[in-house]
């Protein structure tokens, strides 16, 4: 589904990317886990093609999603509690970016039944939480259906308690065969329950890729 290939990204001097290679298959739960600065926000802008790599090769189901622009639609992307219009409704704000997206209206009652928000989808933005707006956000990258879930840091800065129903939620999505997961997560407990592989990236290296069980008996 998501081929990384020898990727080499850098800013002025300073490196990114080193190199770093990765794999996600069908129906795979994939996460990357690395400290600050290690280059997973970069692999993730490339992915979306907000940015070129200065080097190698990324295909998305098939393709190179800069040159075929469709692939874009095949992708959702969760970014790390998103800044929406505190006035608008979760409702609204879903309608809005099916508009956008050009996806049938009907999705957005699909996708507020998935992540359990239709009781409170007609509030305004400014009433949630933030593992509320975390939904919306799940809800959102959803629409349409996409093969593809790309997951910034899904968990960031929510407090235990919704934190424990963004992982159900993530649970439900990786019960989802048709959908591959990519996520990049700090959280070692969740990449521990949800991860079909992990790679860990250090200095725009990835320097392991591996099961959890792997993992832990290597570290
Ligand atoms: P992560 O998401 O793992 O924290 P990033 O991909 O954001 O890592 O950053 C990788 C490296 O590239 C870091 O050393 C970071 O400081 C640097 N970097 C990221 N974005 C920029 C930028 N726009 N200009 C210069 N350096 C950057
Ligand atoms: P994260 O750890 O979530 O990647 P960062 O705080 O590293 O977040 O980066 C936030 C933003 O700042 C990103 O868009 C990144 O590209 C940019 N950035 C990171 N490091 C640098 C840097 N050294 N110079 C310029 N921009 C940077």
């Amino acid at each position: 589904m998501i081929i990384v290939s020898n990727i080499v990204k850098k800013y002025g001097n300073k490196i990114a990317l080193d190199n770093a290679s990765l794999e996600v298959k069908k129906g795979e739960f994939v996460s990357l886990i690395g400290p600050n600065g290690a280059g997973k926000t970069t692999l993730i802008r490339i992915l979306l093609t907000l940015m070129k790599p200065d080097k190698g090769e990324v295909q998305i189901l098939g393709e190179n999603p800069f040159r075929n622009k469709r692939i874009f639609k095949e992708i959702g992307y969760v970014q790390e509690i998103p800044n929406y219009p505190p006035f608008l409704t979760g409702r609204q704000v879903l309608e809005l970016s099916a508009k956008i997206r050009g996806v049938d209206k009907s999705e957005v009652k699909r996708v507020l039944e998935f992540v359990e928000m239709e009781n409170y989808a007609n509030n305004p933005i400014i009433k949630y939480s933030k593992g509320m707006v975390q939904r919306i956000a799940i809800a959102e990258s959803l629409l349409g259906n996409p093969s593809i879930l790309i997951m910034d840091e899904p968990n960031m800065g929510i407090d235990p308690i919704f934190s424990l129903k963004t992982r159900e939620l993530l649970n439900k999505l990786k019960r989802k065969d048709n959908v591959s997961i990519l996520m990049t997560s700090h959280e070692l407990e969740d990449v521990k329950k949800l991860s079909d592989r992990i790679f860990m990236i250090y200095k725009g290296k990835i320097v392991f890729t591996g099961t959890v069980e792997d993992m832990v008996k290597k570290f």
